[in-house]
């Protein structure tokens, strides 16, 4: 018996983890078995069959052919396609945003936050499909015409986390769909339901719509697969989301066969709050940005610089803070809960880990920092006072709620110190000194992919370009001109005179 949430969907309780085209789900059973588990009490939610090697050769020989198609159809034409996988997704929000929640973890709230996003992004798309510019200049050569247009790149291979198991694909998808691009998904083996529910919504919308098969799926019951995906040199671009650890390996074998990779790798975001924040902003978004899910996300505030003559006061309102969201931590389907489970007995015993790290290195724990005795994979969202920036654990992107909090008296410090570390993903600075801002915001201030004032670093908007610097990768998705990516860029020169003039006045005189 299939889970309510996932009957809703109209998933059964054993399900392919392939979608080969055609309207087709692959029927190997001998590739493997994934098992995603209902980090809420550990218990197993359904059975999702591995893709094998010949179910991949089969998506790649069908997605070759769906591009050639796919690249001659006019972008608005494209458009209209994603426009209805948006439409799709409205409808099927609320129980989509249940199995999101159901299977990573995340409150409900965030994971129909997390559909939402999907349908922000799919009508982005939309709108885009009439906007892939290229600019004309003006030619040094008399009776020339010079120009650059945008050509669909092929097939985009997208390779996603656990953390926002739907969003990502959407973001690359969507995107990549109005390019004229086909795309190849390989999910986390953590969320493979979440996946072939947005396969099912999306594709049954594209095949109503008298569409042709743009989107397919694959996972894989290790890495195999994965890995000869990413050395596959038919697929021109790999956008890859995921730890630095496996994105950096990801980046260098994608380079390695001169193909193009997007890599959004992880994060160490800190917030500063200088004397003259608002704290009744601040405070909010710093617990949001610390525990909302979980600390399970790229952009999870993870560091917090107080100026010296405020750090009690708001680390005192924070602990108040922390406890009452201890009192909502439960169960992520239910709506009225803050926070849910960490996704696996793993990230509990990283959280542990790093507790004991930060103790062992002088760190004290103003609250949390145990595990909580229940089913499920549930922890107390922890503060941490008494460690320095440079100290190894602060360094390092744990991917559970720890929040290292730090006080300092110079804003030139604390920017410095936000910086220092491996990872530019988010930051943001709480203050209502114009002069504080605009130098957190200038060349000089803040290194990362994103910087914000008076909101906290997590939770972007789909219509910004979403990614980070250093070792986060240095790929952008998701709105403004991020599109690019998924295009191939061709300058044209058209000579409508009778001579052939040469650039730079060159003269061949035959
Ligand atoms: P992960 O690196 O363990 O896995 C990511 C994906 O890579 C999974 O689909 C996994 O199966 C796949 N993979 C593993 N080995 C592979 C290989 N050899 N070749 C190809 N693919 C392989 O990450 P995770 O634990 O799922 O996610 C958490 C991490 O993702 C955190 O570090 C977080 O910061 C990061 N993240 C970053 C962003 C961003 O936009 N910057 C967004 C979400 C998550």
């Amino acid at each position: 018996m299939s889970h309510p949430v996932l009957t809703a969907l109209g998933l059964q309780a054993e399900e392919s983890g392939t979608y080969l085209g055609n309207g087709e789900w692959s029927k190997t059973r001998d590739a493997g078995v994934l098992e995603p588990v209902n980090p809420g009490n550990g218990e197993v939610l359904g059975k999702v069959y591995a893709s094998s090697q010949a179910d991949y050769d089969l998506i790649v020989e069908r997605a070759q052919a769906a591009f050639k198609v796919w690249r001659t159809t006019p972008a608005p034409r494209r458009g209209e396609a994603i426009r209805l996988c948006a439409e799709a997704l409205r409808k099927h929000k609320d129980a989509l945003g249940s199995l999101v929640a159901l299977e990573m973890g995340k409150s409900k709230p965030e994971g129909d936050g997390e559909v939402q996003e999907m349908i922000d992004i799919g009508e982005f798309a939309v709108g885009l499909s009439r906007q892939l510019y290229g600019l004309t200049m003006h030619s040094e050569r008399p009776g020339h015409r010079m120009y650059e247009q945008y050509h669909p790149l092929g097939i985009v291979g997208i390779i996603s986390a656990f953390n926002f198991p739907v969003a990502v694909w959407a973001w690359n998808s969507f995107v990549a769909g109005v390019c004229g691009d086909v795309c190849i998904w390989k999910p986390s083996p953590k969320t493979p339901l979440s996946a072939i529910a947005s396969m099912k919504i999306c594709n049954e919308a594209l095949r109503a719509g008298g569409f042709p098969d743009i989107f397919f799926l694959f996972n894989d019951a290790g890495t195999d697969i994965a890995a000869g995906f990413v050395d596959d040199k038919r697929i021109p671009l790999i956008s890859f989301t995921g730890s630095t650890r496996v994105g950096r390996h990801v980046g260098e074998r994608v380079a390695r066969r001169m193909g193009r990779s997007l890599l959004e790798l992880g994060g160490n975001n800190a917030i500063i709050v200088d004397p003259s924040a608002d704290l009744k902003l601040a405070i909010p978004a710093i617990v949001f940005g610390a525990v909302g899910t979980a600390g399970q996300r790229c952009t999870t505030t993870r560091r917090l610089f107080v100026h010296e003559s405020i750090f009690d006061d708001v680390l005192a309102k924070l602990v108040t803070a922390y406890k009452q969201v201890e009192k909502k931590i439960g169960d992520p389907t239910d709506p009225a809960n803050l926070m849910g489970p960490l996704n696996s007995r793993d990230g509990v015993q990283a959280y542990l880990d790093a507790i004991a790290r930060a103790k062992a290195a002088g760190g004290k724990v103003e609250t949390g920092g145990a595990a909580i005795d229940r089913p499920g994979n549930y922890v107390l969202p922890a503060i941490v006072t008494g460690l320095k920036n440079s100290d190894e654990i602060v360094q390092h992107e744990t991917f559970a709620p720890i929040l290292y909090v730090m006080p300092y008296a110079d804003l030139e410090d604390a920017i410095a110190m936000q910086n220092d570390v491996p990872q530019g993903l988010s930051s943001a600075i709480f203050t209502q000194n114009l002069k504080a801002a605009e130098a957190f915001l200038a060349a000089s201030g803040s290194d990362c992919g994103i910087a914000n004032v008076n909101i906290g670093t997590s939770g972007a908007e789909i219509g910004g370009a979403f990614g980070g610097e250093k070792e986060t990768g240095g790929g952008r998705e998701s709105g403004s001109d991020a599109w690019k990516v998924y295009m191939r860029r061709q300058t044209n020169t058209i000579n409508y005179s009778d001579a052939l003039p040469l650039a730079q006045g060159i003269k061949f005189d035959l």
